[in-house]
């Protein structure tokens, strides 16, 4: 079958790393396999770079930056290439340009809009093993592009969509995606299957294994990607379509993510218009809102809560300064933690909630918010509990088991 592997920056870190990747990538070829690799920089390299650029400037062109940048992948693509070479096999480097990455022109955050795949193509059918710089493209009149930061899983994933590969390997430091942050709960599970979509919400709360893009852009191509541990032989974790996964656990993971702060405005009209107002100044200044809670108002008056990233809150105080005095009564709270339950199977099952709830209550953890999906709850609490939360929740639902 046509695979494609791509390896992260920890997994091509070294030039002993670059060959023992060199190994693995031989092994897969000799099992009969056609193979096109996606390398990243070397750890640190793409940080390096854009530390340089800093040294002259603190806002360094970003069509030079693209120039710089997509460098470092370069430099991995073809030491592998020639270690391959120098092992008998017939491989290739190819850049960005040559590999007919096509992108829009925001140079460092660059959209994929085509590939042409036809060069590959022909490489692949000569028995070549392809090995591409991730992270990279060029625009329609020529100008290199990169991707936006961990941009090479997105290369991979879209090469695997373009050419119809079998299988996306994305290769890094860690055997898969877990039931929760093994950090947190040592007891935490490997999964080996999990669906596009809770892989989203895993990712989005905090479990970075995979750029969250190129999840997205994996569940729109199809395209069965799993993740796997470059340093040992372990399976790994199928990230696929729903109807893939056979036994579809109730709950797959808790998720964790404690970079968020609370808004909460009080006592504003309860009229149309009000919500409107502050979130379209919200949206106005790119600000990410989260969760959002309103409740049935009282005497003409409402509360209306929501989240956004910590790291934007200073942004929020400013945007809610400058609205009306009906909007007077603020407050923000930067000590919370949003912790998460996803599981496709909550979707015909009843009682997940009523469960995440009382193992709360259990813990005399309280809640503060609440929000629920199809496949998901949230729950917001002080963030001091959301280790203990992250764990009871865990053996709550088994997770351990
Ligand atoms: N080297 C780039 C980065 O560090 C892209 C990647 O590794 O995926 O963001
Ligand atoms: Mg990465």
């Amino acid at each position: 079958m046509l695979i494609v592997q791509k390896y992260g920056g920890t997994s091509v870190g070294t030039l002993e790393r670059i060959a023992n990747v060199a190994q693995r990538v031989i092994e897969t070829k000799n099992d009969g396999n056609k193979v096109i690799v996606v390398v990243s920089a070397m750890s640190g390299e793409t940080n390096k770079l854009v530390d340089f650029a800093h040294h002259f400037s603190k806002t360094p062109a970003t069509r030079d930056m693209d120039i710089l940048l997509s460098s470092g992948e370069r430099v991995t693509a073809a030491l592998l290439s020639i270690a391959l070479q120098e092992k008998g096999y017939k491989a290739v480097a190819l850049t960005g340009r040559q590999a007919g990455i096509i992108t829009d022109n925001s140079f460092t955050k660059a959209r994929i809009d085509r590939i042409d795949t036809s060069y590959m193509q022909k490489l692949v059918d000569d028995d070549c093993i392809v090995v591409v710089a991730g992270f990279q493209g060029i625009t329609e009149d020529g100008s290199v592009t990169t991707l936006g930061r961990g941009g090479s899983d997105l290369t991979a994933v879209a090469i695997a969509g373009a050419i119809e590969a079998e299988l996306c390997e994305i290769f890094t430091d860690v055997d898969g995606v877990y039931t929760t942050d093994p950090r947190i709960e040592p007891k935490a599970k490997k999964l080996d299957m999990v669906s596009y979509d809770e892989m989203l919400e895993l990712a989005s709360l905090g479990a970075k294994v995979l750029q969250n893009r190129s999840v997205e852009l994996a569940k729109k191509l199809n395209v069965n990607l799993v993740t796997r541990n470059s340093f040992n032989n372990n399976q790994g974790t199928l990230i696929t379509k729903e109807e893939n996964i056979m036994e579809k656990p109730i709950v797959s993971g808790i998720a964790l993510d404690k970079n968020q702060a609370r808004v909460s405005v009080i006592n504003v009209d309860d009229k149309p218009g009000i919500a409107a107002n502050i979130f379209r100044k919200l949206a106005e200044e790119n600000i990410n809102v989260d969760m959002i809670v309103q409740t049935v108002g009282h005497d003409g008056k409402t509360d209306i809560d929501f989240t956004v990233p910590e790291s934007e809150l200073e942004r929020t105080k400013i945007v809610m300064g400058k609205l009306s005095d009906s909007y007077k009564n603020v407050e923000y709270d930067a000590s919370i933690a949003k912790v998460s339950i996803v599981g496709v199977g909550m979707k015909s099952h009843s009682g997940v909630a009523s469960k995440a709830f009382d193992t709360m209550a259990k813990e005399n953890i309280n809640i503060v918010m609440i929000s629920t999906s199809e496949i998901k709850i949230s729950m917001v609490i002080d963030s001091k509990y959301s280790e203990l939360a992250v764990r009871t929740l865990h053996e709550a639902y088994e997770l351990d088991k």
